[in-house]
């Protein structure tokens, strides 16, 4: 009996070292575990850390995003109308218009003003941007536009034609092809979400042998340059006269010369627009001169389709 209870406790002693051992390997397999999750958690927190850090370099001058580029893609509107109305070439509907902010920031576009250009320009924050401009002043751009400017965070360029805003004050009633009057843009210049911006003042037309600003043959410099000089004078005076200032010349029909370029640069314009289709990759402010913009007819799908068959036409 005695030499049983020897072997019993003998073999209490031996479980107990066993489990003594297991507890202890156990022990430290958590705390391996543990500080396994540690090294994890910390890895994916450096890596976390580093992915942050990465992102603020890409918008600063190290990390070449978007290839080291600045693209623009410059969008070009007319009227805007009802979606129960007949739409064209120079008349797009308030849906599709929609429908276009909405893809404009899918496909990876920062909505861009002026100001904001320049300061992508300054510090060469490389990436895609995008421009909106309505030329003309149609009165569909005051009714329908500021709505959606809200709705998706976006702002806008557009451009008014002296002469159009005049007879417009003389008209009380408003048709689909309306213009704005001169309260009306004045009115919509104080959205900060839109900058107004020349498109002549009386050079709206093709007139004389001459199409939209541009010198006519025959002509000479100095008389071309003092009258294009006076008709920006006119709609500059008049915009003053309701408070507005703008430093961007929209060319009716994206026809210009090198006078006028001179003219505008000398007048402290900042941005002059083409009708030229094409995208535009700018570096500093000197290429925010002649900027290529695409037309957006209702007659093309969507935004996607204008800049493949602007980019097919290169
Ligand atoms: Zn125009």
């Amino acid at each position: 009996m005695a030499k049983n209870n020897g072997k019993f406790t003998l073999f209490l002693m031996l479980c107990m070292l066993v489990f003594a051992v297991c507890f202890i390997i156990g022990m430290d397999k958590c705390e391996y575990a543990a500080k396994q999750v540690n090294f994890t958690d910390k890895h994916n927190m450096s890596t976390a850390r580093q992915i942050v850090s990465d992102r603020a370099q890409n918008t600063s001058k190290s990390v070449k995003v978007n290839g080291g580029k600045i693209e623009l893609l410059c969008l070009m509107y007319h009227n805007i109308v009802g979606n129960n109305q007949k739409q064209g070439d120079y008349e797009v509907r308030v849906n599709m218009l929609e429908q276009d902010f909405a893809e404009i920031k899918k496909l990876g576009y920062t909505c861009v003003n002026r100001k904001k250009l320049l300061e992508v320009v300054d510090n060469k924050k490389y990436g895609k941007y995008a421009m909106i401009t309505f030329d003309d002043g149609f009165y569909g751009v005051y009714k329908y536009v500021p709505k959606l400017l809200e709705k998706y965070d976006m702002s806008c360029i557009v451009s008014v034609v002296g002469e159009f805003m005049d007879k417009q004050d003389k008209i009380e009633y408003k048709t689909r092809c309306s213009y704005m009057n001169t309260n009306e843009v004045k009115e919509l210049a104080k959205n900060p979400r839109v900058e107004i911006a020349q498109h002549s003042y009386d050079y709206h037309h093709i007139k004389n042998g001459r199409k939209g600003v541009k010198i006519k043959n025959g002509e000479t410099s100095d008389k071309y340059i003092q009258t294009f000089k006076s008709d920006t004078q006119k709609l500059t005076d008049k915009l003053k006269s309701i408070g507005v200032k703008t430093k961007t010349y929209c060319y009716p029909y994206g026809e210009y010369c090198k006078e006028s370029e001179s003219v505008l640069k000398n007048l402290k314009y900042q941005m002059t627009m083409t009708c030229n289709e094409h995208l535009n990759y700018v570096k500093g402010r000197e290429s925010l001169y002649l900027l290529g913009r695409l037309n957006r007819s209702a007659n093309c799908q969507n935004i996607n389709n204008l800049i493949a068959k602007a980019c097919n036409k290169k």
